[in-house]
């Protein structure tokens, strides 16, 4: 059997990891927006987006 064929056969059978929910969404306490989970902020212990948490306006 031809190297090349094997590696093709390879190829087609390798699953692609699922694309979706790579993060998870949250909901944003103050605005209700829904905001990706690396974007949310803790404020006394709610989930805020970065807006609401006013990390907007404090030079980032
Ligand atoms: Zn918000």
């Amino acid at each position: 059997m031809p190297a090349e064929e094997l590696y093709e056969v390879r190829q087609v059978e390798v699953e692609l990891p699922p694309l979706a929910r790579v993060f998870d969404t949250l909901i944003c306490a103050e605005c209700g927006e829904p905001v990706m989970e690396p974007r949310a902020r803790l404020q006394e212990g709610r989930v805020v987006c970065l807006p609401c948490a006013g990390q907007y306006s404090r030079g980032w």
